[in-house]
C-alpha cells in the first residue's frame, strides 16, 4: 500500500483567512468598525498563553479587533461570570471565548451558561449544542467543525460511509459525530468504556480520533484505505503528537491529517468565520433577520 495522502490544514486555513479578510473589510465598510472578539482568560499558564497569542495574531492578520480580559488565577466563579456578562452586554463585542481549562474551583457549567449564545462563537452554550443536535444552524464548536471541514474541503466522500468517532466530549467527539450524521455517514461513537475499540476501528472508512491518548490508534487497527482525522494534541518528549501512531497509520490509510499541521490550524481559521457570522447576525440593521434554518432538508432521513 502506498503512503496516505496528507490532509494538511495550513493551506485550507490560508484559503479561509483570505475570505475572512474580505468579509472583515466588507463589515468594516458597512458598520464603520471591524468585527470584535474578546477572550476571557483566567490565570495565565503557559499553554493557554501560547494559544491566546495565536488567536490574537490570527485576528490581527485579517483585521479583526481582538483583545482579552485577564482575571487572576484565584478569581472567583462570580467574577468570571461577571466578566462574561459585561462582554455579552457590550454592543461593540461580537464574539466571546473563554479560555479553557478553567481553574478547578470554577464550575465549567456556570461559565458556559453565562455566555450569550449569539456571541458563543465556539459553540459551547447548551442552546448552540441543541441547535446542532436538531440540525439547525447554530454555532458549532470550532474543533469539531474543523475536523469535518477538512474532509469536505479535501473532497473526501462522507455520505454512506462507516465512520468511527473516538471520544464523546461535548466540545469535540459528540459534535463531530453529529456533523458526520448530518453528512449522511453511519456513525459509531467510541469512548473510554468501549469494550473492543479495535473491532470498531477495523470496520471504519473514516476514523476521527479525539481522545487525548497518544498512540491510541495504530496502522494495524485500520481498515486499508481508511481516512484518518487526528484531533488529538499531546506533548510527548517535548514534541506535539496526535492520538494516532502516525508512522504506522500513514502506511495503511488512504488519507490522514498530520499533527501538528492538520486540524489545529484549520480550527483557528474556522473560529474567525464564526466570528464574522456572529458580527453579521448581531448587526443592528439586521436584527436576527436570518431565522434558524434547518441544515437537513427532509423529515426522517
Ligand atoms: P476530553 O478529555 O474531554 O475527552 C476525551 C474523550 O476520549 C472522552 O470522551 C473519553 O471517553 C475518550 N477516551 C479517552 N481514552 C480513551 C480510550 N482509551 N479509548 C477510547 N476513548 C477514550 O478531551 P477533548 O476536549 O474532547 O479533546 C480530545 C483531544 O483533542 C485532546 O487531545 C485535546 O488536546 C485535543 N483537542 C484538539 C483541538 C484542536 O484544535 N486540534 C482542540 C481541542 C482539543
Amino acid at each position: 500500500m502506498s503512503r496516505a495522502r496528507l490532509l494538511e490544514g495550513g493551506p485550507l486555513a490560508e484559503e479561509i483567512r483570505r475570505a475572512v479578510a474580505e468579509d472583515v473589510a466588507s463589515f468594516m465598510a458597512r458598520r464603520g468598525r471591524p468585527p470584535a472578539l474578546r477572550v476571557v482568560i483566567v490565570g495565565r499558564d503557559a499553554p493557554s498563553a501560547v494559544y491566546l497569542e495565536r488567536i490574537l495574531r490570527g485576528c490581527a492578520k485579517v483585521g479583526i479587533d481582538a483583545g482579552f480580559v485577564e482575571l487572576e488565577g484565584e478569581a472567583t466563579e462570580a467574577s468570571v461570570v461577571a466578566a462574561v456578562r459585561e462582554l455579552n452586554e457590550d454592543p461593540a463585542v461580537d464574539g466571546v471565548i473563554v479560555q479553557m481549562p478553567l481553574p478547578p474551583a470554577i464550575r465549567l457549567r456556570a461559565i458556559v451558561d453565562a455566555i450569550d449564545p449569539a456571541k458563543d462563537i465556539d459553540g459551547i452554550h447548551p442552546l448552540n449544542a441543541g441547535l446542532l443536535r436538531l440540525g439547525y444552524d447554530g454555532f458549532l464548536p470550532a474543533t469539531a467543525h474543523a475536523a469535518i471541514e477538512i474532509l469536505r474541503r479535501s473532497g473526501i466522500e462522507i455520505e454512506g460511509r462507516d465512520a468511527v468517532v473516538i471520544g464523546r466530549s461535548a466540545v469535540v467527539g459528540m459534535p463531530a459525530a453529529f456533523l458526520l450524521v448530518q453528512e449522511d455517514a453511519t456513525v459509531t461513537v467510541c469512548h473510554s468504556r468501549t469494550r473492543d475499540l479495535a473491532a470498531h476501528v477495523a470496520r471504519a472508512d473514516i476514523v476521527v480520533v479525539a481522545a487525548g491518548h497518544p498512540g491510541l490508534v495504530t496502522g494495524a487497527m485500520l481498515k486499508p484505505g481508511a481516512v484518518v482525522v487526528d484531533v488529538g494534541i499531546n506533548v510527548v518528549d517535548g514534541h506535539i503528537v496526535g492520538d494516532v501512531d502516525f508512522a504506522t497509520a500513514v502506511e495503511v490509510a488512504s488519507a490522514i491529517t498530520p499533527v501538528p499541521g492538520g486540524v489545529g490550524p484549520l480550527t483557528n481559521a474556522i473560529l474567525l468565520t464564526h466570528l464574522i457570522r456572529a458580527a453579521e447576525r448581531q448587526a443592528p440593521t439586521d436584527p436576527l433577520a436570518t431565522p434558524a434554518r434547518p441544515v437537513l432538508s427532509g423529515g426522517d432521513r
